[in-house]
């Protein structure tokens, strides 16, 4: 898609509740991640409008059809809002890419298909998910009845604002609940796109709703009592602090995508080096490292480090950075001049500490540009610095070399994160080895990143989260399973 001047896009700055959109009297500026400008106020919702969306969305789950229409005709829904959100990229990939890290190239080609083409693959889901028949010891009849829970709330993060919402309420909404998001307070807007045009496929209003505000309107939808169930994406920190909050009000049920550090494993027996190179590259420097899964620790075996570390260098120099608005950006800028900073803060203590910046580690605003990061390799680092045990969120890459397979596997053992890791060899039986071995909960070997395959199950061990997006499981997990037992000999007694 062709570059694009800020100034022509519409911004839906507004609540989105009951089909309309509402304003509030608090607002906040929101800024350009490409720049740091202001370039719209946003609504903040207090509790009671978190109150009103969260009636809102009961009432529409209790009187609208949503949840007893055949499955079938819920899908037909879901896919006519898939092909209206489609055909609406020349307005969404805009307005995803001025107010967020996305270039415009990558927002037009993949972040609104892969919106799109989410919705769609849940909606699949509709009418191949319901209970079973049980066998019983006495002859009665055992069975399954799955059923929506009710309203779900939704939170989700900055960092691909359309795509990790649709994976939270495609699932939800496909399996007959009614929704209520809080997109980041960073990223706001266009979600509030998506709820136009999910009235427009004729959803029934209420069954989508978007609250606007940061983490005190996170924390009420959780604590709400007519919230049945929270699905969120973002830190492990928040995580951490929404199943506190939901295990205090009623025992809610969350799924979580929490944060990584999510190891590359290169092994000297690799045929390619410079595809290779490529792939952990593309996996530290998509979204400037503002990924979860990025790839941020590269661990490879010694004889071919120097090989594959220059090149990687040398891959890293041919990043272009630019507004996200100019579709000639292929790095993307740093959220905000808070990252920037927290994100250079770890790379210096990391030289403090004894490791060394092989490339990169500077800020590129230095040079006459604002908010971007240079992509960086830190070498010398071990798991007792803060670059290797915590997630950085920017595009760090931190080095270390291994010699045998079980110092690889000791290198790549987390304390804490289990989110996703690489495995690159051309020998099956290692790579099977490390599959076992490794914890985390997506193993991908010789490929890095997302597969883009939404059968895929995609979620973390350990503080990486509970749960999955994607997948089966992810669409299961939005519907809550009701035993019974029909005793037939007993006739009403
Ligand atoms: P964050 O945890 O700061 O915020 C996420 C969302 O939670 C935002 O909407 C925020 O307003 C809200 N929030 C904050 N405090 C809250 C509270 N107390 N109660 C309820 N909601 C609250 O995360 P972020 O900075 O937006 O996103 C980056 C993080 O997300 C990274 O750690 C990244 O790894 C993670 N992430 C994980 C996945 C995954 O699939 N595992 C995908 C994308 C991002």
């Amino acid at each position: 898609m062709a570059s694009f001047n800020p100034k022509d896009v519409r911004i839906p700055n507004s609540h989105f509740i009951g089909g309309k959109a509402i304003n509030s009297r608090e607002t906040i500026n929101v800024l350009r991640p490409s720049d740091g400008q202001a370039y719209a106020s946003l609504s903040i919702a207090d509790v009671d409008l978190v109150d009103q969306a969260v009636e809102n969305a009961w009432q529409a789950f209790k009187q609208s059809d949503w949840a007893s229409r055949s499955p079938r005709d819920r899908a037909k829904t879901m896919k006519r809002w898939a092909a209206l959100i489609e055909a609406d990229v020349n307005t969404l990939a805009p307005l995803e890419a001025i107010g967020s890290t996305r270039p415009i190239a990558a927002a037009a080609q993949w972040d609104i298909p892969f919106c799109a083409e989410g919705i769609r693959f849940f909606s699949e889901y509709a009418d191949k998910c319901g209970g079973e028949v049980i066998p019983t010891a006495n002859g009665s009849l055992g069975m399954t009845i799955t059923e929506p829970y009710g309203v779900i709330g939704a939170i989700a993060p900055w960092n691909f604002p359309l795509v990790m919402a649709s994976w939270k309420i495609a699932p939800a909404m496909t399996a007959g609940n009614a929704v209520v998001l809080k997109p980041s307070e960073m990223t706001p807007f266009s979600v509030v796109r998506l709820a136009e045009l999910a009235i427009e496929a004729g959803i029934p209003p209420g069954i989508f709703n978007v609250v606007q505000g940061d983490g005190r309107v996170g924390e009420a939808i959780c604590r709400h009592p007519r919230i049945s169930k929270v699905t969120f994406t973002g830190s492990t920190k928040t995580g951490a602090l929404i199943m506190t909050a939901c295990a205090q009000t009623g025992t809610k049920p969350v799924t979580l995508e929490l944060g990584g550090k999510s190891p590359q494993l290169v092994f000297d027996d690799i045929k390619n080096i410079d595809k290779v190179a490529r792939r952990i590259a593309g996996a530290i420097t998509t979204n400037a490292g503002q990924v979860c899964v990025a790839g941020s620790r590269l661990l490879v075996q010694k004889g071919i480090a120097d090989q594959l570390v220059t090149r990687i260098s040398e891959l890293f120099s041919d990043m272009v950075s630019g507004p996200t608005w100019q579709n000639s950006s292929t790095l993307s800028p740093i959220i905000s001049a808070r990252e920037l900073e927290r994100i250079d803060g770890v790379v210096q203590r990391t030289v403090q500490q004894g490791g060394e910046i092989l490339v990169g580690g500077c800020r590129l605003h230095e040079q006459g540009q604002s908010a971007f990061y240079q992509p960086t390799i830190l070498t010398k680092v071990n798991m007792s610095m803060e670059a290797v045990r915590d997630e950085i969120f920017g595009p760090v890459l931190c080095v270390e070399t291994f010699e045998t397979d079980d110092d690889a596997l000791q290198l790549a053992c987390h304390p804490s994160y289990g989110l996703s890791a690489g495995v690159h060899t051309a020998d099956l039986n290692r790579a099977m080895r490390m599959v076992n071995e490794l914890e985390a909960g997506t193993v991908w070997v010789n490929r890095y990143g997302r597969s883009w395959d939404f059968a895929i199950p995609t979620g973390g061990f350990k503080g990486s989260g509970i749960g999955k997006d994607l997948g089966r499981y992810a669409y299961e997990a939005n519907q809550k399973v009701k035993s019974v037992l029909i005793d037939f000999a007993n006739d009403g007694a």
